[in-house]
């Protein structure tokens, strides 16, 4: 994968991106932050209401 950032990869925390999403291959594991420089934020629902209701679109299955 050459977009790797985590696991072996360098990953540079992103201090403005907090996530716990361990599962995630942008993550940074040794730190709860994200490694990307930018994120996309989104919905699954056509009238969100509440934190479920949002997505990170940025999520990678490591
Ligand atoms: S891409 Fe999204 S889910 Fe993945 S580490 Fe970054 S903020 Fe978390």
């Amino acid at each position: 994968m050459t977009n790797c950032t985590n696991g072996g990869c360098a990953c540079t925390p992103n201090q403005s991106i907090k996530c716990t999403v361990t599962n995630c291959a942008n993550h940074c594991q040794d730190s709860a932050y994200c490694g990307l420089s930018t994120i996309q934020v989104g919905t699954h629902e056509s009238n969100p209401t509440m934190v479920e209701c949002t997505d990170c679109q940025s999520f990678q299955l490591k």
